[in-house]
């Protein structure tokens, strides 16, 4: 894992790779984050409490950088994707109390310090990317400072009481940061063609508003009794640590691939539902679902456009499937399906869905001389349902094994079930 990460450098200007419009987004923000930069410099009074409050936050965001540095390189080993980044903390914190030219500053070190010492080194994103990173979040702070201002003039003017309001005008930058953030990273995912990463996971979402409570936290300690920062250190390391321990989680149950279940994983669900389904006589289904001629794919569009392929497929099931159903990537070009809690007639139609759904695909992929789009695939599908084909896991995994080769012995793009 880690290996095949570090051979992967991506250099500086792989930026003009990416698809245009990506491109032209990318310096549209940092564009127009550039100018408002600017102006902010030369129209903003910065006082001395000023200064001391950013380098205070300076030296902490710096800090906490440094004593959990080895963490935050783990979390980029495990994964490339955008995550929630703990510095949002200290840039929170700055959008509550300085001035927008200090946080949009604030912003530059603490992503500066994080390309230095982590991503540099680590050669896995490349420096435009860090750049528009922190464009992104000079951005955000900016639109929830622009809040907050406006909410603080609301409470003089109108004479509202600073402790009934003050947290609703903090609970409204935190909603603007969230949202302005969030539309950044979906519209960057939706022109660079992945879709499915638009919706942020409710864990994500929970720990962006955790850092941003410990932000408000954080302006509030310093604003008032400035040693009691020395408390967020703390928490948020343990925080930290307990987010690492929740990726690792995830990659030992996960296909790197498809991001579906990993075969030792679905096993694990499917044993679950066998001792449920036994204890309650009630029934469920086991697919293996194996795509016709994929070798064909890789022959023709080269391996690239066949792991596309397979990844369109992880998706189609995913959207398919409902929330308690498992899919499974059992290697190669071969997934499985486990329906908890139906009735046979049920997986069955569920299995015959699913084998339409993967002729209807259309999927755009890489290739040498550009971008095509590979349809026409189809898949066989192999059924076993408990009790009737099987009562133990090995039985119903042969069942379905068995049901798959005959949908291949019987001309492909079928679903077959079979009955011990
Ligand atoms: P059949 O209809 O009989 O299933 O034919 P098939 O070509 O799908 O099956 P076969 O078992 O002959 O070939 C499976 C191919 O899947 C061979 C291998 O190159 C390819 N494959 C296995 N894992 C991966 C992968 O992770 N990525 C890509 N791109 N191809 C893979
Ligand atoms: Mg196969
Ligand atoms: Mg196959």
């Amino acid at each position: 894992m880690s290996g095949s990460i570090k051979r992967f450098r991506p250099g500086a200007w792989s930026l003009w790779r990416q698809p245009r419009a990506l491109v032209r987004f990318f310096l549209t923000i940092e564009l127009a984050v550039a100018a408002l930069t600017i102006f902010f410099a030369f129209s903003n009074d910065v006082t001395t409490r000023h200064w001391w409050q950013f380098g205070v936050l300076v030296g902490f965001a710096l800090l906490q950088a440094e004593a959990s540095r080895k963490i935050e390189k783990a979390r980029r080993l495990i994964t490339n994707a955008p995550h929630v980044n703990m510095t949002s903390v200290w840039v929170f914190a700055g959008v509550l109390l300085l001035p927008y030219s200090l946080a949009g500053l604030l912003v530059i070190i603490v992503y500066g310090h994080l390309w230095l010492r982590i991503q540099r080194k680590m050669g896995t994103r490349p420096i435009h990317r860090v750049v528009f990173s922190a464009s992104m979040i000079m951005l955000c702070a900016y639109a929830a400072g622009g809040m907050y201002t406006a909410g603080m003039m609301l409470q003089r003017s109108h004479g509202w009481t600073a402790s009934s309001t003050t947290p609703i005008i903090i609970a409204l930058a935190t909603l603007v940061f969230l949202v302005v953030n969030n539309i950044l990273i979906a519209t960057a995912a939706t022109l660079h063609g992945r879709p499915s990463h638009i919706l942020v996971s409710w864990p994500d979402l929970a720990l962006e508003i955790a850092t941003l409570c410990l932000g408000s936290l954080t302006a509030l300690a310093l604003d008032n009794i400035p040693y009691l920062i020395v408390l967020i250190m703390p928490p948020l390391l343990v925080l930290h640590r307990a987010v690492l321990v929740k990726q690792l989680e995830e990659l030992a149950i996960t296909d790197q691939k498809t991001g579906l279940l990993n075969a030792t994983a679905w096993h694990e669900a499917a044993k679950n539902e066998l001792s449920r389904a036994t204890r309650q006589q009630s029934c469920f289904g086991v697919m293996m679902v194996d795509l016709d001629y994929f070798k064909r794919v890789n022959d023709t569009y080269g391996h690239l456009a066949g792991d596309e392929v397979l990844k369109a497929i992880a998706r189609m099931l995913q959207q398919e499937l409902r929330d308690y159903d498992s899919a499974g990537r059992f290697g190669g070009e071969e997934f499985a399906v486990l329906i908890p809690d139906s009735s046979p007639t049920d997986v069955v139609a569920t299995a015959e869905r699913l084998r339409e759904r993967v002729t209807e695909l259309e999927i755009a992929v890489p290739t040498e001389t550009g971008e095509t789009m590979i349809n026409n695939l189809s898949a066989s599908i192999g059924v076993a349902i408990y009790p009737s084909s099987g009562t133990t896991l090995e039985q119903l995994m042969l069942t379905a094994d068995s049901a798959v080769y005959t949908a291949k012995s019987n001309g492909r793009n079928q679903v077959v079930t079979l009955s011990t």
